[in-house]
């Protein structure tokens, strides 16, 4: 899988080239303006070349004179662009987007990394390789908690669900939490948005549906074991107990303990439901995750 951060570093290329395009836009359009500087530019590179001749034809005694003509019309430069009214660094590379510098990150209320609004194109494009190519229109810009109604209820659930994942507040410890809710209350809804929400904080995450997992291919399932947080959604214990899931999950499951990485089990059944009908080895996993509904 292509991480966030990898996707952002992978943006390096293109922002240094369009960097240098504006750079080079805005040079010549100044000196479209301005021929006088063009001119002045033009002679202060021919003065260096000829300066610089000099030096290895061992004529350094010439240095000197091209030292101070260089300094007379550097001089005559600077006074030419403070009269014009021509910032000095018009010619000098610019960051493209202001709030980060072009490092793709920026410092987040409490002091975290989060990803910079100017990788939107980045995030969108690791929000549909990390499963969630049917949920684009989640945006977590316009999520409300009081969107479904029971408006404190679920800024709790999301706070703890938010918590879990981050390995934050009471329970930190635990690796794996189920999330419980009756159908049609929107835990999806809820799921996909703090998934993308981890992205955002420059973490990997993958979001499946517990039935999807049978017909994985091989190197999706290690993406299972690896990402920082992972969620999966409409777990079932009838679903989960099918022979095939049930190894995948069990495999799963052990390596991310192992390794201290979180997962999110979004059902409708309790989590005692889960442990009295799930196969045997999952239960007892279930057994002391940690519960939010
Ligand atoms: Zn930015």
């Amino acid at each position: 899988m292509i991480t966030i951060n990898e996707l952002i570093e992978m943006s390096k290329a293109e922002l240094e080239a369009e960097r240098n395009i504006d750079k080079d836009y805005r040079v010549a359009e100044c000196y479209r303006k301005f021929p006088e500087l063009a001119a002045m530019d033009g002679d202060l590179v021919e003065l260096r070349k000829s300066a610089m001749i000099a030096s290895l034809e061992g004529r350094d005694d010439y240095a000197g004179r091209f030292g101070s003509k260089e300094a007379a019309l550097r001089q005559k430069r600077e006074n030419y662009l403070r009269d014009n009214n021509i910032p000095a660094d018009f010619d000098s590379e610019k960051f493209i987007c202001d709030k980060c510098n072009d490092t793709g990150y920026i410092a987040g209320k409490d002091g975290t990394r989060k990803v910079c609004s100017c990788m939107k194109e980045q995030l969108e494009e690791c929000y549909d390789n990390s499963g969630m190519r049917d949920y684009r229109s989640v945006k977590l810009e316009s999520y409300r908690n009081g969107y479904l109604g029971d408006e404190a209820g679920r800024k709790k659930r999301m706070n703890m669900i938010l918590s879990a994942c981050l390995g934050r507040g009471d329970n930190a410890d635990k690796d794996i939490w189920i999330y419980q809710g009756a159908p049609q209350t929107g835990k999806t809804f809820l799921t996909i948005v703090v998934a993308k929400g981890m992205i955002n904080l420059g973490k990997s995450a993958i979001y499946c549906k517990c039935e999807a997992i049978e017909d994985m291919e091989e190197e999706n399932i290690e993406d299972l074991k690896i990402c920082d947080v992972l969620f999966i959604d409409d777990f079932a214990a009838d679903i989960s107990s099918r022979r095939k899931i049930a190894y995948i999950l069990n495999t799963v499951f052990e390596v991310r303990k192992a390794s201290g990485r979180k997962t999110l089990i979004v059902s409708y059944e309790t989590q005692n439901q889960l442990v009295s009908d799930c196969d045997i080895r999952l239960a007892g996993k279930l057994k002391n995750a940690g519960y939010i509904s």
